[in-house]
């Protein structure tokens, strides 16, 4: 199925800082009245905001995870624009026959296409990037660090030093060339 007949559509996949910017950039330039459809695809109803999660990821002080999951509001599904909650698993790039094939099987044309995916992360912030798996990955890693007599960072960066910062456990921090363990 083709979500999307629109002759003239761009596509960005991945809503994270970079999708959204590109997004609503382009939204205000088009304007309300633009015949150009702006389709974002990304795996969850929402943006995880990466730099909160370390402290979200160590406690459950403030509950973050209410304020760190930031839903996309309404207007990202008016008039011609959408949101598709999906993940993009391959692109068709032959002639006019252009359309990236989403993990439920459906298929979304476009006439530009904007890929913006982020980084692959380890450890505690590479989260599952499923619709329904976040809150219980922030439950794990909770228990994980509540549960431990020690934790070592290895590397003296602004990931450790964010973690450090949001535990409330006595941290070593050793920085090295190496990648950190976890
Ligand atoms: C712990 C941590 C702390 C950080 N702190 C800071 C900081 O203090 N200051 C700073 O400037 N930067 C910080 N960063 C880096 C910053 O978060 C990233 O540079 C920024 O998120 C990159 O934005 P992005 O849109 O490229 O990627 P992301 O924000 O990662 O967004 C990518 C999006 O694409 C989606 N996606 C991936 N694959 C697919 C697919 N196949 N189909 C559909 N969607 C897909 C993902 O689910 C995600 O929603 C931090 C990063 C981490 C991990």
């Amino acid at each position: 199925m083709t979500s999307s007949n629109s002759p003239q559509t761009v596509v960005i996949v991945g809503g994270g800082c970079a999708g959204i910017l590109t997004r609503n950039t382009l939204a205000a330039k088009l304007g309300l009245t633009s015949s150009i459809k702006i389709v974002l695809i990304t795996p969850r109803p929402y943006h995880n905001h990466l730099p909160g999660t370390l402290r979200m990821l160590v406690s459950n002080e403030g509950h973050l995870e209410e304020r760190n999951f930031m839903y996309f509001p309404e207007e990202f599904n008016a008039g011609n624009k959408e949101v598709i909650i999906a993940k993009v698993v391959s692109i068709v790039d032959e002639g006019n026959n252009r359309h990236v094939v989403l993990d439920n099987g459906e298929t979304v044309a476009y006439t530009v296409l904007l890929f913006t995916p982020g980084s692959v992360w380890e450890g505690p912030v590479a989260f599952p990037q499923e619709k329904d798996g976040d809150l219980d990955w922030v439950k794990t890693w909770r228990d994980r660090f509540e549960k431990a007599n020690e934790i070592v960072l290895v590397g003296g960066g602004s990931v450790s030093i964010g973690t450090c910062h949001a535990n409330a456990f006595d941290l070593n921090i050793v920085d090295g060339d190496c990648r950190a363990r976890w």
